[in-house]
């Protein structure tokens, strides 16, 4: 088949397997086996695995392997593996890569499970994580070792201030210590992601956001080269369980048909929203990587051309004010997904980020007025007046 497919027809056609029946829509494979013609056949096949052979579902199945292969080739990677949520493939990418005396460079301003991870589990193995301002190139640049240090590890965009790391520089940084490049992409989007092709060597997403886009299941996908997907992670997933589930395959591969189309759109509103909200009085700050005013705005355009779909703003008048605020919405929902349908307004320093000391809080900028907002596919002017009204009744 042709493969120089626009991101759209990829989106809909790529990885298309049809059984005998022909039929139209992506079929659910909801089978934990399958069955081989002979005793011979089945020898061969725990022998070596061909194109579309499978084994048991926790190894693959022909439902996930269409979304795998759908995934990659819109990333621009070789290969790709499902996962059953976002941190399945967070830990299944460090994991299967790293053994004790290895050493991880990660940015500090991390989604609060990958934390738990890089602080907590693989201490716990003897792998040593040094933890480094990731908009600073200098921070990456001083602990790099040499051959010992083996990954890096960072959120293109950060949860929930929005900063963003600048992939190239910190791929140059860390091949030229030998060390794997490993990113979170979900605030990036992988409509608005260029990772690969700034030198990152691994992708990881939570399809939970933006690939379902309507808020049904958990997911996660790791992209990357065939020789790290097969040798590397495979093994690790298929052996300890966290493989994606057929029906979540299904559900994943129907919302990569609308994904540019809703993260397009979704942006496109993000934009007008922060506009509108810029300069309003009731407010210390609005973050937005599409503002002129962000002060990481080239860098934005140059690795995603697109301010993503999350705004940040902060409310004067503190914690008292942002919940007034959130109880007077009428559209936007308060909740802690993201990259939905339907716009969410977070609460970050009382939920997704409670659990941090307040001097992490405070050197993150989550402060008590800050609301964090995932756009959704709402008209955006229906959005604005919802914000504008749940403003005014602060
Ligand atoms: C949601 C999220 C995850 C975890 O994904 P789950 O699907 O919830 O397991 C990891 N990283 C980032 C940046 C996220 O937003």
């Amino acid at each position: 088949m042709s493969k120089d497919w626009k991101t759209r027809t990829t989106l809909v056609h790529e990885g298309s397997r049809r059984s005998q029946y022909g039929e139209m829509a992506e079929a659910i494979f909801l089978t934990q086996g399958f069955v081989y013609p002979t005793a011979e056949a089945a020898e061969a096949r725990f022998v070596k695995i061909e194109g579309d052979e499978f084994i048991y579902a926790r190894y693959g199945n022909p439902t996930t392997r269409m979304f795998e292969e759908r995934i990659a080739a819109l990333e621009g990677t070789e290969d790709a593996f499902a996962t059953a949520s976002g941190m399945a493939a967070v830990n299944g990418a460090l994991v299967s890569l790293l053994r004790a005396g290895d050493h991880v460079v990660s940015a500090r301003a991390l989604f609060g499970s990958c934390l738990y991870i890089l602080e907590e589990v693989l201490g716990r193995y003897g792998v040593e994580v040094t933890f480094v301002d990731g908009a600073d190139l200098d921070q990456w640049r001083a602990p790099m070792r040499p051959g010992v240090t083996k990954a890096v590890f960072f959120e293109s965009m950060s949860n929930p201030t929005l900063e963003l790391v600048d992939i190239r520089g910190v791929s140059e940084i860390a091949h030229a210590a030998g060390a794997l490049v490993i990113v979170d992409n979900v605030f990036s989007t992988p409509i608005f992601s260029r990772a690969v092709d700034l030198g990152a060597d691994v992708v990881v997403y939570s399809t939970t956001k933006h690939i379902d886009g309507q808020g049904r299941a958990l997911g996660g996908v790791v992209c990357g080269t065939a020789e790290y997907i097969r040798k590397v992670l495979e093994p690790y997933m298929k052996h300890t369980g966290g493989s994606m589930s057929p029906f979540t395959s299904w559900i994943m591969l129907n919302g990569m048909a609308t994904l540019d189309l809703r993260c397009r759109a979704m942006a496109e509103s993000a934009l007008k929203v922060a506009e509108a909200l810029q300069g309003d009085d009731r407010l210390s700050r609005v973050i937005f990587p599409g503002l002129a005013s962000h002060a990481q705005h080239d860098l934005a355009m140059a690795q995603m051309c697109s301010g993503g779909t999350m705004v940040a703003f902060d409310i004067k008048g503190g914690k008292e004010a942002a919940f007034r605020f959130m109880n007077a919405l009428e559209i936007i929902k308060i909740s802690n997904n993201l990259g939905d349908a339907k716009s969410i307004a977070t609460h970050p320093a009382t939920t997704t980020h409670q659990r941090l000391p307040q001097d992490q809080k405070d050197s993150l900028g989550i402060t008590p007025g800050l609301i964090r907002l995932s756009v959704g596919l709402e008209d955006a002017g229906d959005l604005i007046a919802d914000l504008n009204r749940a403003l005014a009744a602060i």
